[in-house]
């Protein structure tokens, strides 16, 4: 079996390990390899994107660690790149997307908080995402979380990103179905509609553990009942953890070997020094 993990944060954005460490870690469960992926410059100030300033530093850093452990593991400079709404993905992010290996094409960014004057995130805080409903989509959340949903469309038809990040992220803060219920049919047919657009690009699906790690979710991101929808529709897919630390790098791996198998999924998708293959399983 080949483990590999290509969404992990570090010091650089809001990871809590530096890059060697993390590196270190997934040595240590016996990676093939790992892909680094700081969460990309935006154009207005969070505490948790990559600052401007660091980037060079951050990009030759990873390059000093590829060669540094090149007979330990194969790393992979990347990004989780945001794709904001109305702007997509600017110059800036386009002419660092063609320096990286691989990026993460990720919304969680889906307009403006009008009184607090900044960028409304998703997945955040539950008062965060209500605000934002309320100001953003007049308190409607079946029409926030198609919006959502059209977001990460409209960045896999105009962009085709390497891998998408937690495509149902939107389910974050939505214990308990405090907002939506997942099987309603309004929501499913709009996954449907998400899947039919990527299934016609390059993009694969990542099979994400970050919000079972940090005790957000019961379920890794997509759900289950998408899978089955993903494996239907034959889109690629592979699994990560997107860690924030170094004992979240294989966060839940096994279980989701299991569930892509039982599931009947035919292979895992995963990047090599040579591009983009993937494994039977
Ligand atoms: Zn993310
Ligand atoms: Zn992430």
């Amino acid at each position: 079996m080949y483990f590999t993990n290509l969404h992990t944060h570090t010091v650089y954005c809001d990871g809590k390990c530096t890059t060697e460490e993390m590196i270190q870690a997934a040595i240590k469960c016996k990676f093939q390899s790992i892909g680094i992926s700081t969460h990309g410059p935006v154009p207005f100030f969070t505490d948790w994107n990559i600052q401007e300033c660091n980037i060079e530093r951050y990009i030759e850093e990873v390059t000093l660690l590829k060669e540094k452990y090149m007979d330990e593991i194969d790393v992979f400079l990347g990004m989780e790149l945001d794709y904001i709404p109305g702007v997509g993905f600017d110059e800036r992010i386009r002419s660092i997307m063609g320096r990286l290996d691989y990026y993460i094409g990720s919304v969680h960014f889906m307009g403006k908080l009008n009184r607090e004057g900044r960028m409304w995130t998703i997945d955040y805080t539950i008062e965060e995402l209500i605000l934002g409903i309320k100001e953003n989509f007049h308190g409607n959340v079946r029409l926030a979380v198609e919006a959502y949903y059209n977001l990460i469309s409209e960045m896999a038809e105009r962009y085709q990103p390497p891998v998408i990040g937690h495509i149902d992220l939107i389910k974050k803060l939505n214990k308990n179905n405090l907002l939506f219920d997942e099987n309603e049919n309004w929501y499913i047919i709009a996954i449907e509609k998400c899947l039919d657009t990527i299934k016609n690009t390059k993009s694969i699906i990542e099979i994400n553990t970050g919000g079972i790690s940090r005790n957000y979710t019961l379920e890794q991101y997509p759900s289950t009942f998408i899978l089955k929808m993903i494996k239907e529709k034959e889109i690629p897919v592979m699994i990560n953890s997107d860690a924030h630390t170094a004992e979240g790098i294989n966060c839940k791996f096994e279980e989701m070997h299991d569930l892509v198998k039982v599931l009947g999924f035919g292979r895992l998708e995963l990047l090599t020094k040579e591009g983009w293959s993937a494994q039977e399983i």
